[in-house]
């Protein structure tokens, strides 16, 4: 069903082979923005403007699970994301992987943005998401990486054993290095309680899965486009969840999602769970600065 992403051995070779060969580079311009990788844009010598990230050599799995995910919601047909072109690995100056796809050039939002956004991410969330997990109706058909940390996809039958097992388990274990004796109770309490705590989806959903402000991007056409998705089939309540974690989302996208798609009760009661995953992450990847976050949200549930 996932059609594989071209990969080369060369920057040159991959341009040479998606635009003609003697494709040349004439600007590359850094762009801001990323947490993980070092992204540009290319502007070729045809004129035309190519998005490149770009990371070390051995994290070429970066990529292709990235273009595995755009190509997951690009198949439901329902909220745009960039064409992804290729990846690949180059051995010039010291070696690196990338990714190239279309350069998204940053329009101004149409005045319904917001609420197009909701009814979009809604009907993303009600597309059929049995092609991408395989033996069980949640996780996904590769791994892939929530920034750069692995984030686990083997299938589940249940959604809440699903995020015990493959979200929470994995990064609680990994954040023991900063807990206390008091965290290391409550970590597995709380891992304990889990059952109690959530409840299975009236349907399961295809996510974003690190729908953060920041990967939502006004494009030329005024709309919303996804970019650097984390995707799996689990719960919509925990990519509506994220969405409330740093904000930026407008009251719009939540008046609309919620009338395309009614939430299930007690949502409010369980998003802080949702987002523990990500805070559990952050400590993980960022440091001790979240472990204060991260204490918070474990006290509401243990
Ligand atoms: P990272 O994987 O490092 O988090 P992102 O995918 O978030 O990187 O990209 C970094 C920044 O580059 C984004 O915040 C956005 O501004 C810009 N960007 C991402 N994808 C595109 C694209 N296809 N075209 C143009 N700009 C893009």
């Amino acid at each position: 069903m996932l059609s594989k992403v071209q990969q080369f051995s060369s920057l040159q070779g991959a341009l040479d082979a998606l635009f003609g060969s003697g494709t040349k580079v004439v600007q590359a311009q850094y762009t801001a923005g990323g947490d993980i990788n070092e992204a540009r844009r290319l502007t070729l010598n045809n004129g035309m403007p190519v998005f490149m990230k770009a990371n070390a050599k051995k994290n070429l799995a970066f990529f292709t699970a990235e273009a595995a995910g755009l190509a997951a919601i690009a198949h439901t047909g329902t909220i745009s994301v960039p064409r992804v072109l290729c990846c690949g690995t180059d051995d010039a100056q010291g070696g690196c992987s990338f990714l190239l796809m279309e350069f998204l050039e940053s329009g101004k939002r149409r005045a319904d943005y917001w609420e197009a956004l909701g009814r979009q991410l809604a009907a993303m969330h009600r597309a059929d998401p049995s092609a991408w997990t395989k033996g069980g109706r949640y996780g996904f058909v590769q791994d892939n990486y929530i920034g750069a940390s692995v984030q686990e996809n083997s299938s589940r039958d249940h959604w809440v054993s699903f995020f015990r097992d493959c979200r929470l388990k994995p990064q609680l274990a990994w954040a023991d290095r900063y807990f206390d004796a008091a965290d290391k109770r409550n970590a597995a309490r709380l891992l304990e309680r889990i059952p109690e705590l959530l409840a299975e989806p009236a349907y399961p959903s295809l996510l974003h899965g690190d729908l953060w402000s920041g990967n939502v991007m006004p494009g030329h056409d005024g709309c919303a486009w996804l970019i650097d998705p984390a995707v799996y089939v689990g719960h919509a309540e925990a990519d509506l969840a994220m969405t409330e974690l740093f904000g930026g989302f407008s009251p719009r996208f939540y008046a609309a999602y919620k009338e395309a798609a009614p939430l299930q009760e007690g949502y409010d009661r369980r998003k802080d769970l949702y987002n523990l995953y990500h805070m559990l992450n952050h400590l993980n990847l960022f440091g001790r600065s979240y472990l204060g976050a991260v204490r918070r949200i474990m006290g509401e549930y243990v």
